[in-house]
């Protein structure tokens, strides 16, 4: 039982005392105040299917007991900035994580979110090119620090404050895109970009592997592979940002990136990496690496020995667990259920995703395919009040965002399924 404080008096402090620009999905917010692998619950006890895991953060589940239990006794043990003295619980993540990359890919940077892991690998291509120009995607979302905000481009979500040093290049998003799923043709502008608008030399590219906040856009096949070389071409190096897109979430891999069939310079990763707990990193070469001993680049608290403890428990139980299989199976289980549902629903516009990183887009008009904001909001409202708690993203702010944690099994499919097809037969 949970006697702590109510909704009404959360909400009271909340826009007396944080910031004002906080946003909220449901008309009435909910109190969670557990969570337990899959669901949560509200201080009334009523438990939810987590069908987001706060935007694909849990992987493991919540609160997984191997990981609270590695964290819980890490903090019992030490808990301080791991700067200047060692510590084996750093040392044995980065092995451990190391040996989840491809290719030469092995040296790691710890970092606290997914904004600084992204701001680090920006001054890594500008201190090793010498280069300031960035290329990144239309749609993406890479932080909210001085940097990332520029590779950020989402208007629409009012993301871009700040714009320097980055070309941003036409999203090759096989919806809304104007060359449908021909990605080369998109590359295209990548390769203009760097002969009209840059010197000829870049620093570098950044790129999500599939889309989360732009609204879980899978970039066209061929884009990738066409773009790695011009960039490389000019010099620069190609950051992969699986913030959202790693630690098994796609099932068919282990990173996004591998199912485009390319080896980034820079790999880029937090939320999953720590099941919730605030941890990023960045991974590199040897090479590469290099460049910041020019710099010393240092974060007091990346890479402490609490969030490092966690990171290495989550790591062994997506292996104990096989998630990645489990995100495979029931993630294809369920878009598969989803696309049925499209035959069902002329709502649905559009079904996308690969594995637990899954996408529907509403749009009132399938031919001029209108977004359906309010009817977005509305639905999920009533599919929080059926139990289920999915996510919304996209430009126009229309699609679900499906990426439950990974141990999500084929009856909470059927059971979100099923609560998705009542919510939209209701508008
Ligand atoms: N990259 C991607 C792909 C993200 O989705 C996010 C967060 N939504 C970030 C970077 C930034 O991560 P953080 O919020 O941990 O700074």
């Amino acid at each position: 039982r949970y006697d702590g404080p109510r909704a009404a008096e959360i909400l009271r402090k909340r826009s007396e005392y944080l910031s004002p620009s906080m946003f909220y999905f449901y008309k009435k917010p909910l109190n969670i105040v557990d969570g337990k692998m899959q669901y949560l619950f509200d201080q009334d006890g009523r438990r939810y299917l987590d069908a987001f895991a706060g935007i694909a953060t849990v992987c493991c589940g919540h609160c997984h007991p191997d990981v609270v239990d590695a964290v819980v006794r890490q903090t019992s043990h030490l808990q301080h900035s791991t700067v200047v003295y060692l510590n084996h619980a750093i040392a044995d993540f980065a092995e451990a994580l190391a040996s989840k990359l491809p290719g030469d890919l092995k040296v790691v940077f710890f970092t606290n979110s997914g904004t600084e892991a992204n701001e680090l690998a920006l001054l890594i291509t500008r201190l090793y090119t010498g280069c300031h120009d960035i290329v990144s995607v239309r749609n993406a979302y890479h932080g909210n620090a001085a940097g990332t905000m520029g590779t950020t481009a989402q208007y629409n979500w009012k993301f871009n404050v700040m714009q320097s040093g980055v070309h941003h290049a036409m999203n090759p998003d096989p919806y809304r895109g104007a060359f449908g799923s021909d990605g080369e043709k998109y590359a295209r502008d990548v390769q203009e970009i760097i002969e009209f608008g840059t010197s000829g030399q870049v620093a570098g590219f950044i790129s999500e592997s599939i889309q989360g906040v732009g609204g879980v856009v899978e970039l066209a096949p061929g884009y990738l592979p066409a773009v790695y070389e011009s960039i490389r071409k000019a010099g620069g190096l190609c950051i992969a940002d699986e913030v959202q897109s790693g630690f098994a979430r796609t099932g068919s891999h282990f990173w996004g990136f591998e199912a485009h069939g390319i080896v980034p310079d820079i790999v880029t990763m937090a939320k999953g990496i720590g099941n919730g707990i605030p941890l990023g990193a960045v991974v590199t070469t040897p090479e590469i690496a290099q460049v910041l001993t020019r710099r010393n680049y240092f974060n007091t608290f990346g890479g402490n020995p609490v969030c490092t403890a966690g990171g290495l428990a989550v790591l062994r139980v997506l292996e104990k667990e096989n998630l990645q299989h489990n995100a495979l199976l029931v993630g294809s289980y369920l878009k598969g259920r989803l696309k049925a549902l499209q035959q069902k629903h002329e709502i649905i516009g559009d079904v996308r995703g690969r594995g637990m990183m899954l996408g529907v887009e509403l749009v009132t008009d399938r031919k001029q395919k209108t977004p359906a904001r309010t009817e977005i909001s509305h639905a999920m409202d009533q599919m929080k009040d059926m139990g289920v708690l999915v996510g919304k993203g996209g430009f126009y702010g229309n699609v679900f965002r499906i990426t439950p944690p990974l141990c999500f099994t084929k009856e909470d499919a059927d059971f979100f399924t099923e609560v998705m097809d009542i919510a939209l037969s209701k508008l």
